[in-house]
């Protein structure tokens, strides 16, 4: 089984990749969910949304989030009667929150909503919150406190970072599957996806980063900045209001104590050595991914580095 930990966007592309060389049934995905929101009583959870509609082919590639072709006739609506409306959903994927929604209340888990929603758009990749209690991403910005979307969308990520939360962390625990899987996998893949506010979240849950530490089975991690730019998001913003060097070496580090390969951009040649010296292997190759072609050769890579890493 491989196990992935993922955010949202550059963790959809690289499972894309992943699912055109191995069985979808033999990987989970371990996803984050401290960006999670409720709007207008719905329950909404970005980054599942976006692996889980992007495995099942409907993703709106341009925009990196909701269905491609979708239309916002119930948000035009909305703004018509007066309500100020920031977090942009289209009519087809809020079905999908208002069926979360539902389902919650009537007394389903988030892991087993989400199991329902992506069994029922085809998806056969396990895709599993990482925890079934609520944990939210606060951002302490120079503006003050706020919700990481209403960082991210409301404000356009432009106030400075300058510290990053969790609400509710000590208390929520892994959803079920979570531990078993990292303790049964055979590799691990921290897909590109932001470290500290995607990837830290899922680590700062109860045992979870303990696991990572004990299991037995290679652990891989792609990087998510290219050339000292993140490819997408707010990632080199966020690095720069906590004071943290924006390249690929502040990532390999953060992960130090349970990765064993770092996949690291070409164009990054010159961080390597760093890298190496942090006991973890560097494996060079072209990380952007905007074909099919580029999504499965990174997928290739990381199969073929888990075998050398095996041996
Ligand atoms: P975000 O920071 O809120 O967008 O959170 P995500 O966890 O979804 O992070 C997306 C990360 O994926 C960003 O840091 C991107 O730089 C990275 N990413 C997106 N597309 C690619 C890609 O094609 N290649 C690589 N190496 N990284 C990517």
């Amino acid at each position: 089984m491989i196990v992935a930990l993922a955010g949202g966007v550059g963790a959809a592309r690289f499972l894309q990749g992943l699912v055109n060389i191995h069985r979808e049934d033999d990987i989970t995905v371990i996803v984050n969910t401290g960006d999670d929101l409720i709007s207008y009583g719905l329950y909404i959870s970005p980054d599942t949304d976006i692996i889980m509609y992007t495995l099942a082919g409907i993703v709106d590639e341009k925009k990196g989030w909701g269905i491609k072709g979708d239309s916002f006739n119930c948000l035009e609506m909305l703004r018509r009667y007066g309500s100020e409306v920031w977090f942009n959903t289209g009519d087809m994927d809020l079905s999908t929150h208002i069926l979360r929604t539902k389902l919650m209340k009537n007394g389903l888990t988030l892991s087993e909503c989400t199991n329902k929603l992506s069994k029922l758009l085809g998806v056969k990749i396990k895709i599993i919150p990482m925890s079934n209690e609520r944990v939210e991403t606060r951002i302490t910005s120079e503006k003050g406190g706020m919700s990481f979307q209403e960082y991210l969308v409301k404000r356009s990520a432009k106030d400075r970072v300058t510290n990053i939360t969790f609400k509710g962390i000590n208390e929520a625990n892994p959803a079920p599957e979570v531990i078993e899987s990292i303790m049964s996998a055979d590799l691990i893949v921290v897909c590109p996806s932001n470290p500290f506010v995607s990837i830290k979240p899922i680590l700062s849950i109860k045992g979870i980063e303990e696991a990572l530490i004990k299991t037995k089975s290679p652990k891989i991690s792609i990087t998510p900045i290219i050339g000292n730019k993140p490819v997408k998001g707010p990632l080199d913003k966020i690095m720069r209001g906590l004071d943290l060097e924006i390249s690929a070496f502040t990532v390999a580090n953060f992960y130090r104590r349970f990765i064993d390969a770092f996949i690291l951009d070409e164009s990054d040649q010159n961080l390597e050595d760093r890298i190496v010296s942090l006991g973890i292997k560097v494996h060079l190759m072209s990380t952007l991914m905007r074909g099919i072609k580029e999504k499965m050769q990174i997928a290739n890579n990381v199969l073929r580095i888990a075998k050398e890493l095996k041996k």
